[in-house]
């Protein structure tokens, strides 16, 4: 009998460039998305480098760039990058906690044509933002907010929700409304990185979901059209994954500060896979020809249960990072299907958060930062 006929998947272009400009922070947030490991990373692109991709991106069909970190405002030469992709045809967005966002700077970004800022927040108290972020930010991010108005960019802000802050959410709410955001994103913390480190901490529990859900409601009949509200639903509390990235290697292209290219911003986690680099090959032949980018695009990847799902295009087996670090196994189900013989072990996270098991008292919170990271990064090395 022949071998049935291998469909090779056919990628559309990466329309959605993320450059993360810098590791560095001012800011230690215990949900930060940035790799635990991230102080060994080798030297950060220089400008000419980020020239290049951009130039790269944009001919391999790119057309929204996000600038983002890390903090991307400690990068002396984002208004160069900015600048360039502005001519280049991109819609600019600088993904920023504020830190750094003076007038002056405020004034050369847009300039250079940069369309929109989304503004981070950790809460709407001084007490709880500063201490999750561990930084006196509260009151600069204030300024910040209204510095974005006065230059007359949409106001656009985030705030990652999570177990400490999910039951002040119509406080966060108001305060959105009150600093006149045009948008709020409340995302619910996702469980990578230093999040993952914190999750017995931070994963809220099914009644403070459905309370937060009813509170946005709420003030979304409030508020009307003033702001539009985003909930982003935890997936530990599903049954199905979502499409992770829209598709692994479909729209999005994530290059990190030392020029890998990644199909997301967590995917050097995972095993057996040798990313490629833009200081090594072009943006054209990363995304469609190499092997980091094909291995899990499109379906012909996916092992049992999901081989033969009937559900398969609805979500893509869910993320490859959340598999790997639940099962051990990149090419598993995500765990957050009940399909997946893994999915007990989400059932018993979000059993422990229901009944409120790990108090921060007993479990201390680890906060993101350098020296943190290195210490990890020890640690792993002693165990080798
Ligand atoms: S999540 Fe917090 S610590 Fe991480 S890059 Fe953003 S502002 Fe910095
Ligand atoms: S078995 Fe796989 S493809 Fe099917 S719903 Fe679950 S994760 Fe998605």
């Amino acid at each position: 009998m022949n071998a049935p006929e291998v469909v090779k998947h056919q990628p559309g272009p990466p329309l959605w460039l993320l450059a993360e400009l810098t590791y560095r922070c001012p800011l230690h947030c215990v949900f930060c998305y940035n790799p635990v490991d991230f102080a060994h990373a080798p030297d950060e692109l220089c400008t000419d480098d980020w020239l290049r991709v951009l130039r790269e991106a944009r001919a391999a069909g790119s057309v929204q760039c996000g600038f983002s970190g890390g903090e991307p405002l400690l990068r002396d030469d984002l208004e160069v990058l900015v600048a360039e992709a502005h001519k280049l045809g991109f819609y600019t967005n600088l993904l920023t906690s504020g830190v750094g966002l003076t007038d002056a700077r405020a004034r050369a970004l847009k300039d250079a044509g940069l369309d929109h800022i989304q503004l981070s927040f950790q809460d709407s108290t001084r007490e709880l933002n500063d201490f999750l972020s561990h930084t006196r930010t509260f009151d600069l991010k204030q300024k910040v907010a209204a510095t974005i108005k006065d230059h007359g960019w949409p106001m656009v802000m985030n705030c990652v929700i999570h177990r400490l802050n999910i039951d002040y959410i119509d406080r966060i709410i108001d305060m959105a409304v009150e600093l006149g955001a045009e948008y709020l994103e409340l995302a619910n913390s996702q469980y990578y990185s230093w999040a993952m480190l914190n999750r017995d901490q931070l994963l809220p529990s099914r009644e403070q979901i459905e309370r937060a859900e009813r509170v946005t409601n709420e003030r979304r009949q409030r508020y009307g059209e003033r702001i539009r509200i985003f909930f982003v639903v935890p997936d530990y509390h599903e049954t199905r994954p979502k499409k992770c990235m829209n598709g692994w290697g479909n729209v999005f292209l994530t290059i990190t500060p030392d020029g890998t290219a990644l199909p997301c911003h967590t995917a050097r986690m995972l095993p057996g896979l040798a990313f490629p680099n833009v200081r090594d090959l072009d943006v054209r032949s990363i995304w469609f020809d190499s092997e980091g980018f094909n291995r899990y695009r499109g379906k012909g990847w996916m092992k049992e249960p999901c081989r033969s799902c009937p559900e398969q295009e609805k979500d893509l087996g869910g993320c490859r990072c959340q598999a790997f670090m639940l099962t051990g196994d990149p090419a598993a189900a995500d765990p957050v299907c009940d399909k997946s013989p893994a999915h007990h072990k989400v059932v018993e996270a979000v059993v422990r958060a229901e009944r409120g098991e790990v108090a921060v008292v007993a479990k201390p919170l680890v906060f993101r930062g350098p020296e943190e990271s290195r210490r990890r990064l020890a640690g792993l090395a002693g165990m080798k």
